[in-house]
């Protein structure tokens, strides 16, 4: 018996076979993996995973890849940091930090998608692989594809950090700087996916690619002793990572992986000058309404996001919430998580602490309740974005006197 039964679409329900396919013919809705999770229950357990090597391919058999995977072998399972100092400075009493400012190889949560992605691509006979980025994505295919021994292009909005430039360009790609935001990118990039035989990681690889994200949930789960936190904090770019996280926690619990039925909540974090996910929330709309972004989060500068209305129904499911943050406020949140915790983050985590503060102080997560914050990516990446916000070093004469001269 297979555990991987093939696609589904997530609106009308057709089933495909498992090939490079990411629309349903009839309906257009996005396809989705699909398991048969009684094939899964027996090839699974606890003692199984922990005796596995910890990269995020000790759940294989909740992953879509058939045979070995060819990428992501140092990827995932990075540590879940109790953060006492934060919690304190926040007003809580138990708070972790999910640190994929630290994942393996390109220090962002996108190495999870590309591992997966990249070793079915191998699956399914590509040579050649490409992607739409709005930068860690560029950086990790970059990386990850090379190792795989597979062409590829990248294709990026022109105005990226410089951090996210050249922790693409080291690998060797062949990276393409569009003249446009990321929105733009991804238009461009369906057109040549539906022209080139490419594995588009985020196109027509997308579902495959998707599932990736939730190794991060049972990361989590595992890390805190198989059990959930009742809150999570999420950023949101195009809305697939808070889409899976859930997937997670739900296939565990059906598998009976965690015996605890905690109903988590879903917190979706976004900057304030590109939140069409969070703008549903607040409004309880049930559809997307594009916005052009204008924010130094870049990362989740998402203005048309593909999964916006499964991000929305998963939050409002959950009973969570969603919260903005502007471009002072991340930088705040940067230089705070930095010095309460020694992580430092990238915007897209400036943007998740800032937003679960203010969750924290409405009164929306109770303060004596387990909370995750989900850390995506790293600080050096993005330093244009802090650098003169930090103070500058205190320059002196290579003599003692000079020294003391500062202590004054
Ligand atoms: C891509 C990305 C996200 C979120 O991505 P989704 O498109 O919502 O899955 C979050 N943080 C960082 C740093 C990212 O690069
Ligand atoms: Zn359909």
């Amino acid at each position: 018996m297979n555990r991987i039964k093939g696609l589904r679409c997530r609106e009308c329900g057709r089933e495909y076979p498992k090939e490079p396919l990411h629309v349903c013919e009839f309906c257009f809705g996005p396809l989705e993996v699909e398991y048969d999770y009684e094939v899964i229950k027996k090839l699974i357990s606890r003692e199984k995973i922990t005796s596995y090597p910890t990269n995020l391919w000790r759940y294989k058999e909740l992953l879509p890849v058939d045979g070995e995977p060819v990428s992501g072998l140092t990827s995932g399972f990075t540590p879940l940091i109790q953060a006492t100092n934060l919690a304190k400075r926040l007003g809580v009493e138990e708070l972790y930090l999910k640190d994929d400012s630290t994942n393996h190889p390109t220090l962002s949560f996108k190495d999870r998608v590309v591992a997966v992605a990249l070793s079915k691509a191998k699956e399914f006979g590509f040579d050649t692989v490409a992607c739409a980025s709005t930068g860690n994505l560029a950086n990790s295919v970059s990386a990850q594809a090379a190792v795989a021994n597979f062409k590829r292009y990248i294709f990026i909005p022109a105005d990226l950090e410089m951090g996210k430039v050249i922790g693409s360009l080291i690998y060797a790609p062949n990276l393409v700087a569009v003249k446009g935001n990321y929105d733009q990118v991804n238009r461009l990039c369906s057109e040549i996916a539906a022209k080139y035989n490419w594995a588009f990681v985020n196109i027509n690889i997308r579902p495959f690619y998707a599932e990736g994200s939730k190794t991060m949930a049972y990361e989590i789960a595992e890390q805190l002793g198989w059990r959930l936190p009742k809150h999570i904090v999420v950023p949101a770019a195009g809305g697939s990572l808070i889409t899976k996280i859930h997937k997670g926690w739900e296939e565990l619990k059906k598998i009976g992986l965690i015996s605890d039925q905690t109903e988590s909540k879903l917190y979706v974090a976004q900057a304030e000058g590109c939140c069409p996910i969070v703008s549903m929330v607040k409004e309880n709309r049930n559809f997307v309404k594009p916005v052009i972004p204008k924010t130094i989060a870049k990362s989740l500068a998402i203005g048309n996001p593909a999964d916006g209305y499964y991000a929305y129904s998963v939050v409002k499911e959950s009973g969570g919430f969603g919260e903005v943050a502007t471009d002072d406020e991340i930088v705040e949140a940067i230089k705070l998580l930095a010095e309460t915790e020694g992580v430092f983050t990238e915007t897209a985590g400036g943007v998740t602490v800032a937003c679960a503060k203010k969750l924290i102080e409405q009164g929306r997560i109770p303060r004596n309740e387990p909370i995750v914050i989900c850390i995506t990516g790293n600080g050096l990446k993005t330093q244009e974005a802090v650098a003169d916000k930090i103070g500058e070093p205190i320059i002196i004469e290579p003599h003692l006197a000079s020294f003391e001269e500062t202590m004054k």
